[in-house]
């Protein structure tokens, strides 16, 4: 036949929109993408005919609707859904940092609906928005006030276009940190219209760098903490007090960038982070922090420090830009209650994730894989592995766990069955093998865990046949 001929194998547009395995993806996607998709693999399969590929009319039929479903299945991939963080990492970046406490997902639920952001319910007067939650946010961190905005980059935007006004601003140079996405601090600064003044070199700086570089057009001083990389050797800097010292006696605020939001006491991490409440009492001015960092919340900037900056701040015409929304306040303040209840340690999933021992992950690893059925080709097996912080905090850190390392098979498949898998799975390919690090998987989603793994490598087993 030829290929003009066998043109007249490819389905009808309505037949494949009528086939029962099309028809199911109703309930989830729009009648408009569907047809879109349905016309792509019509198009496709068209051009495989004029490629002089010999396609029957069944199988014409099959190949359109095997990529409608693909796309399909694409689609719903790029869909933001929950995802098993099998990585070790704790704090993911890619993966939205934090993980949130129950409580502070209740408290978003509750809120999801109307809420009380700006109004006090008592007077019946509109209010300050989230006013309590920044009650709570300063006194934990023991300052006179806070306010929250959309991240810690915004903070530092917003600080620096209010203290430094188009002036300078000093920096060390070894504090010149890119935060990660491209983006470097200095250029974010600069974006504020801050002129940074760098002084002192990589590995050293003194105070008397600082010293010498005040003149008549310096706004500030800021401290930037080195938060996903360090620096051992020949290293010195002066520490905060000494820099709230210097500007106490020129009359300059001192602005600490700490960006990691340590509040409370860290199980042994190796490394020391700031912090906040420390940085507040040695008389750092502002003290910029994210949300989803070691605090433990959503993605936010959190801004304490003495009140007359904070209150300025706050009427700042950059303020509305930034702000968060309700959601987001209703996470921080739910968390900010955690802290300040003591209970961080029990009931913020990156405590538990940071405290659990290595042989509690072991036992969870042991568990499931003597549950797990294997296959003839993957082997199931107990490792060891490091985990670590991430998602630019505690740099360095390594922390004993243990995985679940899957070998055998196609690797690069099992671990993409397990991405597309409900829930998402993601794990790390290393020396030919899939590895599970549990250090970062919740309690709670070990049975999914369990049941993922099972249907991935039953599907690479079935698929290699
Ligand atoms: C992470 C970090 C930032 C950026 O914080 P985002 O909340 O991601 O904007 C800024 N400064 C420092 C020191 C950081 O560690």
């Amino acid at each position: 036949m030829s290929s003009t001929n066998q043109l007249r194998n490819l389905p009808a547009v309505d037949e494949v929109l009528r086939c029962d395995e099309v028809v199911v993806l109703l309930a989830k996607t729009s009648r408009n993408q569907i047809l879109k998709w349905v016309r792509e693999a019509i198009d496709g399969c068209r051009d495989e005919i004029c490629n002089g590929h010999c396609v029957d009319a069944d199988e014409a039929r099959r190949m359109v609707i095997a990529t409608v479903l693909r796309c399909a299945a694409q689609d719903g991939s790029r869909r933001l859904q929950s995802v098993i963080n099998a990585t070790g990492i704790l704090l993911h970046t890619n993966l939205g940092r934090a993980p949130l406490a129950e409580k502070a997902v209740q408290r978003i639920h509750e809120c999801s609906d109307y809420a009380n952001v700006e109004l006090n319910l008592v007077s019946g007067l509109r209010s300050g928005r989230g006013e309590r939650v920044c009650e709570l946010l300063a006194r934990l961190a023991g300052a006179e006030s806070a306010l929250v905005v959309n991240n810690c980059a915004a903070a530092t935007m917003l600080v620096l276009q209010m203290v430094a006004n188009g002036c300078e601003v000093i920096v060390s140079r070894g504090q010149l940190v890119e935060i990660g996405g491209g983006f470097r601090l200095p250029e974010v600064f600069e974006a504020s219209g801050a002129v940074l003044r760098e002084v002192g070199t990589t590995n050293r700086t003194y105070l008397r760098d600082y010293e010498s570089a005040i003149n008549e057009k310096t706004a500030a001083i800021i401290r930037v903490h080195r938060s996903n990389f360090y620096q051992g050797g020949f290293t010195s800097e002066p520490g905060i007090s000494e820099l709230v010292s210097l500007c106490r006696s020129r009359g300059l605020p001192v602005i600490d960038d700490i960006g990691s939001g340590c509040v409370c006491e860290l199980p042994s991490v190796g490394q020391e982070e700031p912090v906040v409440q420390d940085s507040v009492a040695a008389g750092a001015d502002l003290v910029l922090f994210s949300g989803d960092k070691l605090f433990g919340g959503p993605q936010a900037g959190i801004i304490v420090g003495a009140e007359k900056w904070i209150s300025a701040l706050r009427c700042n015409p950059m303020m509305r830009a930034l702000r968060v929304d309700k959601l987001v306040l209703a996470a921080i303040e739910a968390t900010a209650e955690i802290h300040l209840s003591g209970r961080a340690a029990d009931e913020l999933p990156l405590l538990q994730m940071l405290s659990v021992s290595a042989e509690a992950v072991r036992q969870r690893c042991q568990k499931i894989v003597s549950t797990l059925h294997s296959t003839d080709e993957h082997k199931v097996a107990v490792c060891e592995c490091v985990a670590q912080v991430g998602g630019g905090s505690v740099p360095g850190s390594q922390l004993p766990s243990f995985g679940i390392r899957i070998s055998g098979g196609d690797v690069e498949k099992v671990a993409h069955r397990l991405r597309m898998g409900i829930p998402a799975v993601l794990g790390r390919v290393q020396d030919d093998s899939v590895v599970l690090d549990l250090r970062s998987v919740a309690e709670t989603q070990l049975s999914a865990l369990t049941v993922a793994i099972q249907s991935a490598i039953v599907a690479d087993a079935s698929n290699n046949e």
